[in-house]
């Protein structure tokens, strides 16, 4: 198989195919660092509806909080199962009912900070309420999976800058997880092994994928991935879910989003936008045996800071294409410093 010659690759996490075409991207690397002025936001900004102390707009004003602080949203797309529920409609016109909950996790009381910019045990204390958190809404009635996720910059929709994540609880499991599973259920049928531990512990071995690692995760760029420098982090151990992360697992995880953060920002030197998430365990009353705990970063950003990768024309109408290959995204990434280029 010539990787140099367009080829397109399988996502064994869904079954769908990328088109790469590595030929387009053999000129010299044009990624460009616009020097732009550090931006320094404040500690505490008085018209933040997530800083504390601050009145949101529903009338209830945040606590002095100092670590993390969690609250249902006030905008929330999902609302909780009110009295009998609606009849699903089948046929042409397939519907049903969903019920949830959207909760919103502000990682620190500190407005001018960042993911990558917080101390490991910041990170290990956000990753702590993420698990309390999907515990909670996975034990409520009515509730089958619990979607912990973080839209991170104004590219991605996000119109706040405070340090805050979010997590959706939903009466269904959504596609993509759900997607996954049935992917990794087929695999751990037809090898007898689970997917992710297979493929985690064959790309050590290569190494070319590989963004960072330690004892316990592992961040590679995925071989099918679509996006140019999308991240996926991998539990090195079988393990379905947050809440079954050792506390060694959870330094392990908190440093290795700090690695694959701080290395993000330093490729454009900017706050790099994305949307990540986790993926584990549905809370649909199965073992679910096969779900390894993964999370995903997708970033939309190409080649610098204000040059983002679209999915339109063909990526619409057919298949996501993708020029630069994962092996020089990777290699691209793994260049980059371990420390933050504003704390250079
Ligand atoms: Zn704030
Ligand atoms: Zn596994
Ligand atoms: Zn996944």
């Amino acid at each position: 198989m010539n990787f140099d010659r367009p080829h397109r690759r399988l996502n064994l996490l869904t079954g769908d195919w990328v088109l790469v075409s590595p030929h387009r991207a053999r000129r010299p690397w044009l990624g460009q660092v616009e020097k732009m002025p550090v931006d320094r936001l404040p500690v505490y900004d008085p018209t933040c509806y997530l800083c504390p102390g601050n009145r949101r707009s529903n009338g209830t004003v945040n606590p002095p909080y100092t670590q993390t602080f969690v609250f249902d949203n006030d905008f929330a797309s999902l609302l909780p199962q009110e009295g009998e529920e609606e009849t699903a409609q089948s046929g042409l016109f397939t519907s049903e009912p969903e019920s949830g909950l959207c909760r919103v996790v502000c990682f620190s009381p500190d407005h001018s900070l960042t993911l990558p910019e917080l101390a490991q045990e910041q990170v290990e204390t956000v990753i702590r309420t993420w698990t309390e958190q999907t515990m909670e809404l996975g034990g409520t009635p009515g509730i089958q999976y619990v979607q912990v996720f973080e839209n991170k910059g104004a590219m991605m929709g996000c119109s706040n800058p405070h340090p805050h994540s979010q997590i959706w609880a939903t009466g269904h499991i959504p596609n993509e997880p759900a997607k996954e599973l049935v992917c990794q259920e087929e695999y751990l049928r037809s090898h007898g092994t689970c997917l992710l531990c297979d493929y985690v512990k064959a790309e050590r071995e290569k190494g070319e994928r590989i963004v960072a690692q330690n004892e316990r995760f592992t961040a590679l760029v995925p071989f099918w991935a679509v996006w140019p420098f999308e991240v996926m982090l991998v539990a090195n151990r079988h393990t379905g879910s947050l809440a079954d992360l050792t506390p060694g697992e959870v330094s392990g995880l908190a440093d290795i989003m700090q690695e694959v953060t701080v290395r993000y920002d330093n490729l454009f030197e900017i706050s790099f936008p994305y949307s990540m998430g986790f993926h584990q365990k549905p809370f649909d009353g199965k073992a679910n045996a096969a779900q390894h705990l993964h999370a995903h970063y997708y970033p939309p950003l190409l080649r610098s800071a204000a040059v983002r990768k679209f999915m339109v024309g063909f990526e619409m109408l057919s298949m996501p294409q993708r020029d630069i290959t994962a092996e020089l995204a990777a290699a691209r990434l793994r260049e980059m410093a371990w420390v933050h280029y504003k704390a250079r």
